[in-house]
């Protein structure tokens, strides 16, 4: 008998959540409880400095206000950082990682073409110190560690948004694995996925080239690799990631402008294909309707002049 599937909730607590992490994570809420999944809830509080130990409450409070509901909540993803150093050491065995001593500076400087807005900056192999690619057996903790990339070509086969082939060579280049504040999130997210037995991962497009960095990674350790389900985003009318120049759009701000969750479910349905007149919805409607074939596969755009309640 095949096992069940397992996914998470995955917030950073790194400020409040918005309209786009409502709908990312009300659809994964969905997908869970239509394919039978166990759901956790796994709070990432090792995104330093960004991280705000303080929103942790009014996350969850957030997630519990839309009326999304998970079966288990891990420890918090700082409390147990051991098994993301022992993958450390075991890359390091294998030679697939070197300790850097560049800046950002220098790193930015070597940049052969512009800075691509979804790989960041690229970590240029002339950087790469002469040692790079022997063994390391114990990683100095304190020190930055940067993955050893090669020309391979990793295909990451996403559920939502087809297949992609993508070298890491010629678009992040070696991405960092651990710095002096502990693992960094491409090694955090694919050691406690393998750990947790995380089956699919559901979150947003824009984390999509972070999964060949993952699947690098799970792949030298021999882990298995999740199902990607990489959703479109909900962008500002500039094209970009929303924030707060496009207006207030937290989830905390909309319930104490009086705006009940199921009209915030049912403007977030709408936008995804099941519900045409937006009219209110709760979150257990919406999974009974919601339809991820039907869901339109190109970013969402947060129009001011069209979203029901003022953006502050
Ligand atoms: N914690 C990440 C975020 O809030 C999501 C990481 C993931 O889903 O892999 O952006």
């Amino acid at each position: 008998m095949k096992s069940k599937g397992r996914s998470r909730l995955a917030p950073s607590p790194t400020g409040a959540l918005h309209l786009g992490n409502a709908q990312t994570f009300l659809i994964n809420w969905a997908l869970a409880r239509q394919l039978k999944w166990d759901l956790v809830l796994r709070i990432e509080d090792l995104d330093h400095p960004r991280v705000k130990p303080e929103t942790i409450p009014n996350l969850i409070e957030d997630l519990k206000w839309i009326g999304l509901d998970w079966d288990h909540e891990l420890p918090l993803q700082s409390s147990d950082t051991e098994p993301m150093y022992q993958a450390l050491c075991e890359l390091g065995t294998q030679g697939r990682i070197f300790r850097c001593h560049r800046s950002r500076a220098e790193v930015a400087a070597a940049q052969s073409a512009p800075q691509d807005q979804d790989h960041g900056l690229r970590y240029d192999p002339s950087l790469r110190p002469a040692d790079a690619g022997q063994p390391v057996c114990t990683p100095d903790r304190e020190a930055t560690w940067r993955f050893l990339t090669d020309d391979r070509t990793f295909m990451v086969n996403d559920q939502c948004a087809g297949t992609h082939a993508i070298r890491l060579d010629t678009t992040c280049g070696d991405f960092p694995v651990w710095t002096p504040h502990g693992p960094s999130y491409q090694l955090a997210v694919a050691v406690d996925d393998a750990r947790h037995h995380i089956t699919d991962v559901v979150r947003g497009n824009d984390l999509l080239p972070s999964a060949a960095r993952q699947q690098a990674i799970l792949d030298t350790l021999s882990l298995p690799i999740p199902q990607w389900w990489h959703l479109p985003l909900v962008r500002g009318e500039d094209g970009r990631r929303l924030a707060k120049r496009h207006g207030d759009t937290r989830i905390a701000s909309f319930r104490d402008q009086g705006v009940d969750p199921s009209q915030l479910i049912g403007y977030l349905a709408q936008q995804c294909g099941c519900n045409p007149d937006g009219g209110p919805m709760t979150a257990a409607i919406f999974k009974d309707c919601f339809d991820i074939l039907q869901m339109p596969q190109q970013d969402a755009i947060l129009s001011q002049k069209e979203f029901p309640w003022p953006l502050g």
